[in-house]
Parts: C-alpha cells; structure tokens; sequence
C-alpha cells in the first residue's frame, strides 16, 4: 500500500528496531514505548484492521497470538506462572481498531507491553 508506515518498514524503504522476521511477519520495537517494554507484530500483508480480518486470516492472527508470549519472554516481561528472574511478570497484547479504538496507523498490528506494571506508568 502506498503510503503506509507499517508496509514501508515491512519493505525494509524505513528503518526499524527489528527482533523477530519471517516471511509473514515482521516485530519491531515502538518508536513512542508506552513501557519498558513495547513491540509491534505486524503482518507484512497490508489488512487496515481486525474488523476487516474474517476466516482467510485465522492462520496469521493465530500465528501473531502465539508469537507474543515468546518474543515477551525474549525481551524480558514474558509470563511464567512459577518462574524466577525476569520475564516473569507478564505483558498486555492489544489491537486498537477504529478511531474509538485509538488507532493511529491502519496496518494491522498487534501491541505487546510489558515490564513492571506499564499500565500504572512505573518504569
Ligand atoms: P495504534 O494506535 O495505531 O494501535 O498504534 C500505532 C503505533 O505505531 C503507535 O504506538 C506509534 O508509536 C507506532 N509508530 C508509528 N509510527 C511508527 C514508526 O515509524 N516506527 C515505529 N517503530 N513505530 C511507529
Ligand atoms: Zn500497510
């Protein structure tokens, strides 16, 4: 898509702080973290939002569910129920759909936040 932000970093025409490619996605760190911890999975196909997502994306949203735990626990805040050191603490994942929804960009992504309690903006 001409114009969008998420398909020109996907095309690799605007840096990012990449952790995680493949050939359907591509994780980059938020340029504006809302916490400690803040990336984006993005799907390198252009889709504006969930609300357009129906069965022929079931796959890629699945795929994008289960990569946040493990890219969370790369990065330091994943969830382990009995585990010590970091990562253990868990993170939120949220898509924001729509302008009441408070998305900016209307490429598809998925947020992952995490670290000691981001929602209350302690760091
Ligand atoms: P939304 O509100 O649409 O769900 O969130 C879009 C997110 O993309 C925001 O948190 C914003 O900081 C982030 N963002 C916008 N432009 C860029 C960019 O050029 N690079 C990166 N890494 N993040 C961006
Ligand atoms: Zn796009």
């Amino acid at each position: 898509m001409d114009n969008c932000i998420f398909c020109k970093i996907a095309a690799k025409q605007i840096p990012s702080k990449t952790i995680f490619e493949d050939d359907d996605l591509i994780v980059f760190h938020d340029i504006r973290p809302a916490a400690p911890v803040h990336f984006l999975i993005v799907p390198k196909q252009h889709i504006p939002t969930l609300a357009d997502c129906g069965e022929a994306e079931h796959a890629l949203l699945g795929k994008m569910m289960t990569l946040a735990p493990k890219l969370a626990q790369e990065q330091g805040c994943g969830y382990v129920a009995s585990g010590e050191g970091p990562g253990k603490g868990g993170f939120k994942a949220m898509f924001h759909i729509g302008p009441d929804g408070g998305q900016e960009v209307y490429h598809l992504h998925l947020h992952v936040i995490g670290g000691p309690h981001p929602w209350r903006g302690e760091r």
